[in-house]
């Protein structure tokens, strides 16, 4: 890009803009997964919404390909481009809770820890996800699973509002009465519409949770499984479970369950009991704690600057089969850093919106496979990931057609095809409507019928 247009973009920020070679350019560029290394032409580091109008009407004049960064943890890394203009939200921190109105407006670089710490500072949460440092916006965008999923619904569940600039440049708002087809879009939809610069949450009374982990020897990951997947058959929507093959700090590989009630804590306590009970544990680490703590659990198991390829797809149904040939890869991964296979219960609250409710089509199913695969050390990276290949192709037969976009590197038109399901078709009509040259690709993509043809 010519100096004098990166002067022209400039001129119109509050914000830096940063090229090759500055100071502070190679930091912005990166992102947790090492096996993404991008140098955007430019990285526009924005401070609000006309920032980001600013950005948008510049590299449409320029046509210039466009990402944008929210908190960067994509696995895909869809938020960094090859040449083009970066527009990084992360500077964007700005967040308001309102206790009366049990609300809380975000900007859009807030992470989720930060986004926890502020709406717990009145004893109130809304549904994120579980690792603190994942950007509140792209996960939400994309859907939003976590802790509070089976009794408050999804992330997207819980959004009020959205301010969204389109392709346009127009800064649009988006909500149940104003452009309630972009809102209907941006809940599942990732970042096909728009930048979108602020969200606003419905928020609940959360209060400390029963939860934690149990950690068994990887041996006994049969056991584990058949009694979980009994057990979670009949629990409330209180209760959110996961677990999976993984290591803990000292290289012992296990195969852990984790767990959150969000009730009484008493009650969380007597439901946990028969989990507890189960086998002789390596660790035993339920208990009453914070929901900050909570939410704070698996953020050790997850350092930036590791190398990470990701599979993910939604069971048909949790089979004698599926376990059978499931608990064949349990320890079996080249990296200690790993977790897969690895299992998440989608229950409650989440599973009950109707498919078409929401971009977000994945409502009717209860287990998420995810294959993590993480490594140090690039000369790993083949084995890593032709295991982890491995171990999906293996599972396949038992896996439905629908994998949910936040959690897979893979991209194409398939793959947004099972993110997108039942409502791919009208995200298409959408993406005619709000963005026809496909100016924001730089995701799953829904490709416009114009870019199709072309
Ligand atoms: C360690 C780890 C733990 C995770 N845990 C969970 C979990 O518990 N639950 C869960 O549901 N998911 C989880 N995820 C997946 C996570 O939701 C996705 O990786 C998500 O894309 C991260 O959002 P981000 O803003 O950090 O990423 P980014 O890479 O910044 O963005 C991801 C995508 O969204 C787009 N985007 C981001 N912000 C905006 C915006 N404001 N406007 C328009 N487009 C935007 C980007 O362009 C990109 O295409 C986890 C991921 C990691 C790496």
């Amino acid at each position: 890009m010519e100096i004098s247009a990166i002067e022209r973009l400039r001129n119109t920020m509050r914000g830096a803009v940063l090229c090759p070679g500055q100071d502070g350019y190679d930091a912005a560029r990166t992102i947790p997964n090492a096996m993404i290394d991008r140098r955007p032409a430019a990285i526009a580091r924005c401070t609000g919404a006309a920032d980001v109008i600013a950005c948008v009407r510049f590299a449409r004049e320029l046509d210039l390909l466009v990402s944008v960064r929210g908190g960067g943890h994509s696995i895909a890394g869809k938020a960094v481009c090859d040449g083009g203009l970066m527009i990084d939200l992360s500077l964007m921190k700005g967040i308001r809770v309102d206790p009366r109105r049990r609300t809380v407006r975000a900007e859009t670089g807030v992470k989720l820890g930060e986004f926890d710490r502020e709406t717990q500072a009145f004893g109130l949460a809304t549904t994120q996800g579980v690792v603190p440092t994942v950007g509140m916006s792209g996960l939400t965008l994309g859907g939003g699973w976590g802790h509070l999923h089976g009794k408050y619904g999804l992330a997207i569940d819980n959004v009020i509002s959205a301010d969204v600039v389109t392709a346009d440049g127009r800064l649009l708002p988006a909500n149940d009465s104003e452009n309630q087809d972009l809102f209907w879009g941006i809940r599942g939809g990732s970042g096909n519409f728009g930048v979108v610069t602020a969200l606003e949450f419905r928020l609940h009374d959360v209060g400390p949770v029963f939860g934690g982990a149990m950690f068994y020897p990887a041996a006994k990951a049969k056991e584990v499984l058949h009694f979980w997947r009994g057990f979670v058959e009949a629990s409330p929507d209180e209760l959110v479970t996961q677990g999976g093959s993984l290591s803990l700090p000292d290289g012992q590989r296990v195969f852990g369950v984790a767990a959150c009630y969000c009730g009484p804590i008493a009650e969380g306590e007597k439901l946990l009991k028969p989990l507890r009970a189960l086998a002789t544990p390596v660790a035993d680490m339920l208990g009453p704690m914070s929901y900050i703590q909570i939410q704070s659990m698996f953020e050790p198991f997850f350092p930036p600057g590791r190398h990470v390829y990701t599979k993910s797809n939604f069971f048909r149904s949790l089979s004698d089969e599926a376990i059978e040939v499931l608990v064949q890869f349990v320890a079996r991964s080249p990296s200690p850093h790993t977790f897969a296979p690895f299992l998440e219960h989608w229950n409650g609250a989440a599973t009950r919106v109707p498919v078409t409710d929401t971009a977000f089509p994945h409502r009717q199913v209860s287990w998420n496979l995810l294959l993590w695969s993480m490594w140090e050390s690039p000369s790993d990276t083949e084995k890593n990931i032709q295991w982890t290949r491995e171990c999906y192709e293996t599972m396949r037969p038992f896996l439905a057609g629908g994998a949910y976009g936040n959690y897979v590197t893979d991209e194409g038109e398939a793959i947004a095809r099972e993110a997108y399901g039942p409502n791919y078709d009208r995200l298409v009509s959408l993406k005619n409507k709000y963005d026809p040259t496909n100016f924001f690709r730089m995701n799953h993509n829904i490709k416009p019928l114009a870019a199709r043809s072309a």
